[in-house]
């Protein structure tokens, strides 16, 4: 039709080209194994172009996959962009996976080439026999420590000589804003995790509606400290919006404990952070003691992952004299979904009344549309009353899983079921109140219970075992094990405590094995999880 706009597509070069011309100067920040490095949003596009014209040189087509195993850095948003940008597909795998799933992740994702963080090597070598599709790998570092590493990883490459060996003259090709761009894993509590493909429209959208004051509130005032890691839901899409809104950004690399936490918060004068609620904890803890390593310019922390204590909130606010606002999303929601920035009319309510709202997850941003419904998907009213299975509809949520893994995944009407109940207000304020599933939130991270109940079943003593969450200061949850042995068998706690170390990975090992008599069971005969997390509710782990 005549007299419509021009039909532009919604690219992830777009960002990377712009935040280069209008934000050039402006630093990109990392911490390295061997110290700071600086670098700019000029020099990030110029190493991206290099980079791209490196992977076309390997032989990456577009839609090929391409793999990262590494933590938040200037080589990792270099990554983002150069992937992407030539049309193939950047696949962020989380390393703390257990070794058999990052087989069957990469195996299943089909990528062809791996770059990997140098902390990874011994890692990516015991994988290495097992991948069939991977036919290069890169060190992410140059040259010289890269030699001594291909007696572990024969013919692996050098990053930073790939970069060198091309110029930056390149023009970004143009291609349909719905071809793939990244593709990110998510376990959950059965059966082998699922990726979920996002497009270069659904990044787009979902980078612009984030940066709104509501939600992330970015511009190019902003210093960002990014501590969501970026093989997590792409690092809250920030390695995107920040380049729209032409922010400082800063990566922490592996270093996520408070201290090196704080040093980068205010030797870098950031002005928000975002993270699970671990880090923030870790932070807090290394104030205590080090009074004189708050960070100056904080003025915002944004939470999510899982739910934000009120008390969390509270000292933030109250020690570090910042605005904390809880976030929401999901990997299947790119993954941000509500934010809880506190509207007007709160200005006249207590602290105390505030924070009751704050600690809810918030209200959905444009975009997403979500609804509460009960077991028979009938809709349920917003009062802050009625809890429901959390459903979303939008632009940047998935409709199936790549490969169409697990099938159908959205309703008739297009509508995703989350797996969280909660409850929504009339401000719509939504407040998760349980997960639909049991899985055990440690640090950002899940833990299958089920998986850790199937391991603990390969000691021929065990005749039952359930795994629950219990609440922990530091990890927001660790698993218990309640196990019930066989008849007339024995089994002691370290015994079953071997079996487990043979089958996950360390950081999913209960903190605790108790012996049962017996375990409750629902009337269809399933573990009654509810009820132990009843029973259990004020257990108290050992530290
Ligand atoms: P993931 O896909 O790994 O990011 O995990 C998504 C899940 O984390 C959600 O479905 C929620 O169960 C949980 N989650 C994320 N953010 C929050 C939050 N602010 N409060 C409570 N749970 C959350």
């Amino acid at each position: 039709m005549f007299g419509l706009m021009q039909d532009r597509p919604l690219l992830v070069s777009s960002l990377i080209e712009y935040a280069a011309s209008i934000h050039g100067d402006t630093e990109v920040v990392s911490r390295l194994a061997d110290g700071i490095h600086r670098s700019s949003w000029r020099t990030i596009h110029t190493r991206a172009k290099q980079l791209a014209k490196a992977l076309l040189a390997l032989g990456v087509k577009p839609g090929d996959r391409v793999a990262t195993l590494a933590w938040n850095s200037h080589r990792h948003l270099e990554l983002y962009y150069a992937v992407s940008g030539i049309g193939a597909v950047l696949h962020t795998v989380n390393p703390r996976l257990f070794p058999e799933q990052l087989t069957y992740i990469i195996n299943h994702a089909e990528d062809s080439l791996l770059l990997l963080d140098a902390m990874f090597l011994p890692l990516v070598s015991k994988l290495r026999p097992h991948l069939s599709t991977v036919k290069q790998f890169v060190l992410l570092a140059d040259e010289a420590a890269t030699t001594p590493a291909r007696e572990q990883l024969p013919g692996l490459l050098s990053y930073e000589t790939l970069v060198a060996g091309q110029d930056a003259e390149f023009v970004w090709p143009v291609f349909d804003e719905n071809t793939a761009a990244s593709l990110c894993y998510t376990s959950g509590t059965t059966g082998n995790p699922k990726g979920v493909l996002y497009s270069h429209r659904s990044t787009l959208l979902h980078a612009l509606a984030s940066c709104m004051k509501d939600i992330l509130a970015l511009s190019s005032r902003e210093c960002v400290l990014l501590i969501v890691p970026m093989f997590h839901a792409n690092g809250w899409g920030v390695p995107y919006s920040a380049a729209m809104a032409g922010a400082k950004l800063v990566f922490p690399g592996a270093a996520l404990d408070g201290a090196s936490v704080c040093e980068l918060l205010r030797g870098e004068g950031c002005t928000l952070s975002m993270g699970v609620p671990t880090v923030w904890l870790g932070m807090l803890a290394h104030l205590e003691k080090h009074p004189e390593a708050r960070p100056t310019q904080l003025r915002r922390g944004l939470i999510g992952g899982s739910a934000a204590a009120r008390s969390l909130i509270a000292r933030l606010e109250s020690e570090l004299s910042m605005e904390v606002i809880h976030l929401w999303g999901m990997t299947e929601m790119s993954p941000v979904g509500t934010g809880a920035l506190r509207p007007r009319r709160w200005e006249a309510m207590t602290s105390d009344q505030q924070l009751d709202l704050k600690v809810k997850q918030g209200r959905v941003m444009w975009g997403v549309e979500m609804k509460i419904v009960d077991d028979n998907g009938r809709e349920l009213p917003h009062d802050g009353k009625a809890f429901g299975l959390v459903k979303v509809r939008g632009p940047w949520i998935a409709k199936s899983y790549f490969k169409a893994e697990g099938g159908t995944i959205i309703d008739e009407d297009g509508f995703f079921s989350t797996g969280d109940v909660a409850t929504i207000d009339s401000e719509g304020f939504m407040q998760i109140t349980d997960r639909a599933k049991d899985v055990i939130k440690s640090g950002g991270e899940w833990i299958s219970s089920i998986d850790l109940e199937n391991a603990a079943l390969a000691h021929p003593a065990v005749q039952e075992a359930a795994v629950i969450g219990i609440a922990h200061p530091t990890w927001q949850e660790r698993p218990l094990l309640l196990a019930q042995l066989k008849p007339g068998l024995t089994a002691t706690r370290d015994e079953l405590m071997e079996v487990l170390t043979q089958k996950v990975a360390k950081w999913w090992l209960p903190d605790e094995i108790l012996f049962v008599s017996e375990l409750p069971h629902t009337a269809t005969g399933k573990l009654n999880k509810l009820k132990l997390r009843e029973l259990y509710r004020d257990h108290k782990l050992p530290t």
